[in-house]
C-alpha cells in the first residue's frame, strides 16, 4: 500500500499515544517525518519507514479542499 504523505496530512498510525489518540498532523516530512498529535499536541520525529509500516489511514487535507473550490 503506497501513501503520498504531504505536510497538513492526518496519519492514523496502529500504535496509540499515550493520551489516547491514533491521529497524528504531519508538520514535516523527509527522511524523518515531524508528527504532531491531534489529542495532546505532542511533537515526535519518527523515521519514514516506521510511519509507514505503521500507518492505518492517511486523511489528506488537500482533498477536502479540493471538493469546495
Ligand atoms: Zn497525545
Amino acid at each position: 500500500m503506497d501513501f503520498v504523505y504531504e505536510v497538513g496530512d492526518v496519519v492514523r498510525l496502529k500504535k496509540q499515544h499515550p493520551c489516547g489518540s491514533f491521529e497524528w498532523e504531519i508538520l514535516r516530512v523527509g527522511a524523518d517525518f515531524r508528527l504532531k498529535c491531534s489529542g495532546c499536541g505532542h511533537q515526535i520525529m519518527l523515521p519514514r519507514r516506521q510511519v509507514e509500516k505503521s500507518t492505518k489511514a492517511l486523511t489528506k487535507k488537500s482533498a477536502e479542499n479540493s471538493k469546495n473550490p
